[in-house]
């Protein structure tokens, strides 16, 4: 940006001194930078938060590989938080003397195996009032308590809202709530292959800052039948094409997942950014109800491999013989006996 400036000013031909610069080599940290908007495109929330860390004063003085090191680092959980952390780390990087508050949270909470703790400038605190532990605006909570340090990403059902001071106003940068509150995805009728993939799913979207919790997973062909029923003879909208038998979460593949609204309850607002799920969701090979036509049912995820959307009927025979097992088997993803 500066030498396009500096060129215009400098230059009586600013038509070739903008010609020059758009022919000239990105540098690496330019080239990963456009990797990483590439794969972020889908979500805004992350771009701005890219958008932050390059900006920075300090990042734009670290040498080419200390920003590609950082535009990395960025990649572990591309949100606001970790990018507060990077400028921090970047501004140590130039000056091992500063001590940056943009390292820690100045503020928030952590629920962490159901024990919830106070952050006060980087560190938890306790119901007692006790600090017990420290975490980092990456995301990296060490517990006095524990020899290894663990990261709020790698586990489901943390609770972690993360806020920083900025001037006189609190900014939260993360806000995530437990994803599977009714632990939905511990149901043994769900085939473990859909519980890792959606798993997977779950953890990528809230690296990306998305709040998002499991809604239903398996349900029963009773309960199936009862949902059918729903906006035909039983009050309420339809929601659904398919009687007992006919869905997917008959046979334990399928799964909604909805974002959490700011107390933690179910949401299934516009505003969220079920296009980045979806998109998510696809890459961890499910394939997403936001594609479907007819019914567009953005927070179902189903896995069937070998079989398309419209098969579930036909694996009643499968059912009626050997339960689940037998279905998950035509499939191919049945338990390794
Ligand atoms: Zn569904």
């Amino acid at each position: 940006m500066d030498s396009v400036n500096g060129a215009s000013h400098s230059s009586e031909s600013q038509s070739t001194a903008s010609a020059t610069q758009t022919q000239a080599t990105p540098s690496i940290s330019e080239e990963r930078e456009e990797e990483i908007r590439t794969e972020l495109a889908q979500n805004p929330q992350a771009v701005a938060a890219l958008d932050q860390l390059v900006a920075d004063r300090n990042f734009g003085q670290l040498s080419e590989e200390q920003k590609v090191e950082s535009l990395n680092a960025f990649m572990s959980a591309p949100n606001a938080a970790t990018a507060t952390y990077l400028q921090g780390a970047a501004e140590v990087s130039l000056n091992p003397q500063a001590t940056p508050s943009s390292l820690t949270p100045d503020a928030g909470t952590l629920t962490l195996d159901g024990v919830t703790y106070g952050i006060q400038h980087g560190n938890l605190v306790d119901a007692q009032g006790l600090t017990v532990g420290t975490i980092r605006n990456d995301g990296t909570v060490q517990l006095a308590s524990e020899t290894a340090a663990r990261s709020v990403y790698s586990d489901i059902s943390t609770r972690v809202q993360l806020t920083e001071q900025i001037g006189t106003q609190n900014r939260t940068l993360v806000d995530l709530h437990a994803a599977d509150p009714r632990g939905r995805l511990t149901d043994p009728n769900l085939n473990p292959e859909v519980v890792d993939r959606v798993t997977a799913v779950i953890e990528q979207a809230r690296r990306e800052g998305m709040n998002m919790r499991v809604d239903t997973a398996y349900r029963t062909f009773a309960e199936q039948d009862a949902l059918y029923a729903q906006g035909r003879t039983a009050p309420g909208n339809r929601v659904t094409n398919a009687r007992a038998g006919q869905s997917w979460h008959n046979y334990g593949v399928a799964v909604d997942l909805v974002f959490n609204n700011a107390n933690g309850q179910p949401s299934w607002a516009e505003t969220h950014n079920w296009d980045r799920y979806g998109e998510i969701a696809v890459a961890q090979g499910l394939e997403w109800g936001g594609n479907w036509q007819g019914l567009v049912d953005r927070p179902h995820v189903e896995y069937h491999p070998g079989f398309d959307a419209g098969d579930a009927r036909n694996m009643l025979q499968s059912h009626r013989q050997g339960g689940l097992e037998a279905v998950w088997d035509r499939m191919g993803i049945g338990q390794i006996p």
